[in-house]
């Protein structure tokens, strides 16, 4: 009875691990939400069996359920899939900068080309010059001058009657004499994939040679994207995305199956009429989004700060009683690397960032390693008890941790110096100048 009583309880707890039983019903419940979301069915499963993999085994945080713990991995694996922050469009050194933009009608094509025509002139100072390529839909011309006054951008066309492959020929040649520095290209769409506009797009492209080739995704479609999405890195090897309509409700799944097939980034978003509407792409907004599980990965952050700090509270405690072992140690590099890039850390400090700029971060972290190497390779009494490691531990350690006995003395005299400091410390004594020097 009482293995079972503890088996439920750690259920209730954490403190177990992930298991196939454990995650399975949470599972469900997420991948009914990313099919709600609209992510393409057979992303849903591959990325499920992903995660599923990649959970199996890991620890359950305290205070927070196994079934919370695999939503805030989903929620990281989704934010990993949809790719970095600081993505940019890439500028040639010198020259012209080539951009088309391309996708399915409707999808908001015009109205991005407009709107980063308007982002590169306001904020990196480009002159830029919008080409109308879309002859085919009526009005389309007129949409992209109207769209060219509003911003102050000038916009060439050659009228509906020459084609659009001359169009952008000679709106080349004049962004030459001109002196442009970028150029971009909005396309026509149809309302599904067809090889005619296929085949024209290519013509394009081979004369523009783009230095970026965007492909508009609008946040509110469904399932089919993922063929469209297909087709158009297929035959035109598209290099970025733009995801549009985000002011909208939907959830944009979407998106998340087109990063899949495409594996290029999102410079982009779109979000509402007006011309200002464009921001930069966050990943982590996007993944909340679309999981819809927001509440629950809080929670889990708060968990995991939560034990970050009791970890920082013991070691304190301790040290306001003069004790300072390998264990407290280990706790202190488990809680640096968990702070991420010391380098990063303290240059957000005011007044520190000149500072810190020549700090090694990748040799701080291999004498990190080393160290925690070191200590594991040591036994619990060992950890405590550093007072008695003589010759023959050392050599077991060093050689169970691939180091010299050489480094163990050393983080052992490092540990003595953590030891005087918190002595001095637990005494009252802030240790002075003199005493820091000789660390
Ligand atoms: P295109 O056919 O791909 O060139 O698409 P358009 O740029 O002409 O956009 C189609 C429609 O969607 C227009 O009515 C736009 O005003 C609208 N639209 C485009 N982008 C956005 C957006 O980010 N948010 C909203 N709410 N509407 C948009
Ligand atoms: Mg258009």
């Amino acid at each position: 009875l009482s293995e079972r009583l503890n088996k439920a309880l750690k259920n209730i707890t954490g403190q177990g691990k992930l298991t196939e039983a454990n995650m399975n019903d949470m599972l469900k419940e997420v991948r009914m939400s990313l099919l709600e979301a609209d992510v393409n069915y057979n992303v849903v499963k591959e990325f499920i069996a992903n995660v599923k993999e990649k959970a199996l085994g890991q620890e359950v945080i305290d205070s927070i359920n196994p079934g919370q713990m695999v939503v805030k991995i989903v929620h990281d694996e989704i934010r990993e899939l949809l790719g970095t922050e600081d993505a940019r469009l890439h500028f040639k050194k010198t020259g012209i900068t080539t951009v088309m933009m391309v996708g399915l009608q409707g999808t908001g094509k015009t109205t991005a080309s407009a709107k980063i025509a308007r982002y590169c002139k306001d904020k990196l100072q480009k002159r830029v010059l919008l080409v109308a390529c879309d002859v085919i839909r009526p009005a389309a011309i007129e949409q992209l001058q109207t769209l060219g006054q509003s911003i102050d951008v000038e916009v060439f066309s050659l009228g509906a009657d020459v084609g659009a492959v001359e169009t952008a020929r000679q709106a080349m040649q004049y962004a030459k004499e001109r002196q442009k520095d970028l150029v971009i290209f909005d396309t026509a769409g149809r309302l599904h994939i067809d090889q005619d506009l296929m085949n024209e797009l290519s013509e394009m492209k081979q004369l523009v040679e783009p230095d970026e080739l965007l492909l508009t995704v609008d946040a509110m479609t469904g399932q089919d994207i993922v063929t469209v999405a297909r087709e158009f890195n297929e035959q035109l090897a598209i290099t970025g995305l733009v995801v549009t309509k985000m002011d909208g409700d939907a959830r944009g799944g979407g998106l998340l199956s087109v990063r899949t097939i495409t594996n290029v980034p999102v410079l982009f978003v779109s979000n509402g009429e007006k011309v200002e509407d464009l921001e930069a792409f966050h990943p982590d907004r996007m993944a909340d989004r679309i999981l819809g599980m927001g509440d629950i990965v809080t929670l889990v952050e708060q968990a995991q700060e939560k034990l970050d700090m009791e970890v920082q509270e013991k070691t304190a405690k301790r040290m306001k009683s003069g004790i300072f072992t390998f264990n407290d140690m280990l706790d202190q590099f488990g809680q640096m690397k968990k702070m991420g890039s010391m380098q990063r850390m303290l240059g957000m400090i005011p007044g520190l960032g000149n500072m810190v700029k020549n700090l090694d971060d990748e040799k701080m972290n291999d004498s990190m390693n080393r160290s925690q190497a070191i200590i594991q390779s040591m036994t619990p009494y060992e950890r405590e008890n550093p007072s008695c490691l003589k010759a023959s531990r050392k050599n077991r350690i060093a050689k169970g941790a691939g180091v010299k006995v050489m480094d163990v003395n050393r983080l052992i005299s490092s540990l003595e110096q953590m030891q005087m400091m918190t002595k001095m410390m637990s005494s009252g004594n802030m240790p002075n100048m003199a005493s820091l020097q000789a660390m």
